[in-house]
């Protein structure tokens, strides 16, 4: 059986980002450029006020106090029609052009209106070019301001549409279907007969594949008939990912596998060595454009297909969507409990971590009293798994443990 971190390399290597689309700057948002961004503009594209105030010539206020005849009043949007000369100014806002002749701005707050309409002006510390940001003083037309792969933020929206990009090259937002598999199932709003259970985990799937960003394709229910499955397996490998729950392990009715298989689904592994999720499929259907589309077979039981989307499916989106695939996100914490571990297989457990100041610094991690992969509820309260080592033992309070936090 692979180990965690096998298995992980193996996705790695088989998931590859989608081909590059281009789109409206407003779908962006969450996208990696795949296209390096030129300016097509000077920023600013004049020289500016970055003030409300009084462009003046700056050898008029050598004493630090002046008297000047006003010319005008430039907001932005507008344009000066007048040179500043000196023994005169012109009243200018934030962001308005400055006019020729001025090589600094006195604040608004630093000046009185006489009445015979001269301005006074009083900066004693004043320097030369004071409150004026230069033209291309933040980039000038044709500087490369993004690299191709970055990941688009709102910040970055904002810089697009700056240097004049409405349309941008980007990796597409991946599309990953969500296929739940079993008999016993029912969708949540119907309430289960005998022998039944809802199907949480469709739900649960595709509310985490949103987190990641992709767009769910929710395919329902699949039931455990070779045609059924056929039929809907069909569908999802119409996506870019697809992800279905149950019917990998070892019951009579588990045909995942051998449905996949004859849909042209290679197997690229079964089976890994962890607790919870050890039934994990994973394998790649070749397209005719030589696209694989990967395919990942969850163990049924709610909190294996949880963690097991946490740890495989997470990182396979986000290289499918042009992102760097994110390392485990592991810490050590200290554990506020005594903990007896059992068992063959690492294992991940639910706990909830506190920040703790008294005694130490640091992270302590309370182990939640679980029931088992069929237990849901108690991953309500927990913000993390502690990873526990294949072998049997028993953690004392104070230990360090490994926490991989999830939310
Ligand atoms: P399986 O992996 O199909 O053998 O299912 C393992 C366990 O998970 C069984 O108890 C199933 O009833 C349960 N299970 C399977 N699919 C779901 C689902 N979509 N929602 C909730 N529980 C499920
Ligand atoms: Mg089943």
């Amino acid at each position: 059986m692979l180990t965690v971190a096998e298995a992980l390399q193996k996705v790695q290597d088989c998931v590859t980002a989608l081909p590059p689309l281009v789109v409206p700057l407003e779908q962006a948002l969450g996208r990696v450029t795949a296209e390096a961004i030129a300016s097509d503009v000077d920023s600013p594209p004049y020289d500016k006020s970055m003030v409300d105030g009084y462009a003046i010539c700056y050898a008029d206020l050598k004493d630090g106090v002046v008297e000047l005849r006003f010319l005008e009043e430039v907001t932005a949007g507008e344009v000066p029609t007048v040179d500043v000369a000196s023994g005169t100014t012109t009243r200018i806002m934030t962001g308005a052009p400055m006019p020729a002749g001025a090589d600094a701005v006195v604040m608004v707050e630093r000046s009185t209106e006489l009445t015979n309409g001269a301005i006074r002006l009083e900066d004693h510390k004043a320097k030369l070019g004071q409150n004026i940001v230069r033209r291309a003083a933040v980039m000038s037309r044709g500087d490369e301001v993004l690299p191709a792969g970055k990941l688009v933020t709102p910040t970055v929206v904002g810089l697009l549409a700056e240097v004049g990009r409405a349309e941008v090259r980007v990796v597409p937002r991946p599309r990953v279907a969500v296929l739940a598999t079993g008999n016993e199932l029912v969708e949540p709003r119907e309430k289960p007969g005998p022998g039944q259970i809802r199907n949480s985990n469709g739900p649960m799937l595709a509310a985490q594949v949103m987190r990641t960003g992709a767009e769910p394709v929710v395919l329902g229910i699949a039931r455990d008939d070779r045609e059924s499955l056929r039929t809907k397996i069909a569908a999802g490998l119409e996506t870019d990912l697809l992800v279905l729950s149950g019917g990998v392990s070892a019951g009579v009715l588990d045909l995942v596998p051998s449905v996949l298989a004859e849909l042209g689904v290679r197997e690229v592994f079964h089976k890994i060595s962890m607790k919870p999720g050890k039934p994990l499929w994973f394998g790649l259907r070749e397209s005719a454009d030589g696209r694989p589309t990967p395919v990942f077979g969850l163990p049924g039981n709610p909190v294996s297909s949880l963690v097991c989307f946490e740890l495989f499916v997470r990182p396979a989106i986000a290289q499918l969507a042009g992102l760097e695939w994110p390392d485990e996100p592991r810490h050590l914490a200290t554990l506020l409990e005594p903990f007896s571990h059992r068992g063959d297989r690492p294992t991940f457990w639910p706990g909830r971590r506190e920040e703790r100041t008294c005694g130490f610094f640091g992270q302590a991690v309370e182990p939640l009293r679980w029931q088992g992969s069929g237990d849901l509820r108690t991953l309500v309260d927990a913000d993390c798994l502690i990873c526990f080592p294949a072998g049997d033992r028993a953690y004392v309070a104070g230990e360090e443990v490994d926490v991989r936090p999830f939310c």
